[in-house]
């Protein structure tokens, strides 16, 4: 773990539960081959699919944030909330068997007849699912049934931790400063200076944690390469939550509000989410695809994959490195239509 550095050295303020298997490789992928067919950069792949915790991704990071601060507060139970193949629930029903709080998850859509995938995954780590029926791309209306369910638990004597979608607070974002830092001590390790950090987006988080990282190693004149975040929600393609104000709420919290993060170090590429969250793409496809076939990946088409396309379909200086973060959502595959093959 990236233990030293401006970075690291700021978040000892936040309490914090070691649960993810860190840090994570990075891997020397091939070249990309840029939009033309020519090729451009030297793709490589931060294995954040490869946390650990509950099968791994990205939202591991942010719950060793997110439980620090809900074991500190004294709470007796997590709620978090997510679409129904939520990845980021999955990943706190393991949290809280590995801590030994309980687990409530507030869930779009129905209770299917058979639980796959993520499901499946949370009904193993003995969350309890909360099947709401409203459908997977209203956020606030399920933001609103998490909050009715917290309200129900204090009212029955419980001391509820209430996580909203993603993991996305400034809590759960220092996850990802930190993991910046990780990120370029990679790239020190392994002699590359990359044109661009990119990831996938849709509740802010992870964006967020990485700008803040940034612009604590800008700050302190360290290397500082810029972020670019592939949006696969709405929310986030139309800048709300809005990444660069929650950056600024982490820094602020951990007494660096003098760090500036600008509107221009936000960049969300709108190009590659298709019709909504969710919805698959062709070019989602033929990079998860590619992924599989050139470094034997595995990406997802709600996430991963949708990513990647934004990363494919992108030109780099030619010779330059780009480190693409993969956020993990693979047992997505295993749920129905979660794979692009008939
Ligand atoms: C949640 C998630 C993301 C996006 O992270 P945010 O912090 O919510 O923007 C990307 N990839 C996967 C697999 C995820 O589960």
């Amino acid at each position: 773990m990236t233990d030293s550095g401006p970075i690291a050295n700021a978040l000892r303020a936040l309490p914090r539960t070691r649960l993810a298997t860190l840090p994570t490789p990075l891997e020397r992928g091939p070249e990309l081959p840029g939009p033309d067919g020519r090729g451009t950069a030297r793709l490589w792949v931060k294995r954040d699919d490869l946390t650990g915790l509950g099968g791994g991704g990205n939202k591991a990071r942010k719950l060793e944030f997110l439980v620090g601060d809900a074991r500190a507060a004294g709470c007796d139970a997590l709620v978090t909330v997510g679409a129904g193949q939520s990845n980021h629930c999955r990943i706190t029903a393991a949290a809280g068997a590995v801590v030994g709080l309980d687990v409530h998850l507030v869930l779009s859509g129905d209770r299917p007849a058979e639980l796959t995938g993520n499901q499946l995954f949370s009904a193993l780590f003995g969350a309890q699912m909360h099947f709401t029926g409203i459908d997977g791309t209203e956020w606030g209306a399920l933001e609103i049934a998490r909050e009715e369910l917290v309200e129900t638990l204090r009212s029955d004597g419980a001391t509820p931790a209430s996580i909203g979608i993603g993991g996305s607070s400034a809590v759960g974002a220092a996850g990802y400063a930190l993991a910046y830092a990780e990120i370029v001590d990679d790239c020190r390790a392994a002699g590359i200076t990359p044109a661009a950090i990119i990831h996938t987006s849709s509740s802010g988080g992870t964006h967020a944690g990485l700008l803040a990282g940034r612009a604590i190693h800008r700050h302190h004149g360290l290397l500082a390469p810029p972020v670019i975040a592939i949006g696969v929600a709405k929310g986030v393609i139309a800048h709300a939550p809005d990444p660069a104000a929650l950056a600024g709420e982490l820094l602020d919290l951990i007494g660096l509000g003098a760090v500036e993060v600008s509107a221009d170090d936000v960049v969300v590429d709108p190009d590659w989410m298709g019709p909504d969250y969710a919805i698959p793409t062709a070019a989602g496809d033929a990079a998860i695809l590619w992924a599989a076939h050139r470094g034997g990946w595995l990406m997802d088409r709600t996430y991963s994959g949708k990513g990647l396309s934004g990363v494919l379909g992108r030109s780099f200086e030619p010779g330059s490195d780009v480190v693409f973060i993969h956020t993990g959502g693979v047992p997505a595959l295993f749920a129905p239509g979660g794979a692009p093959l008939p």
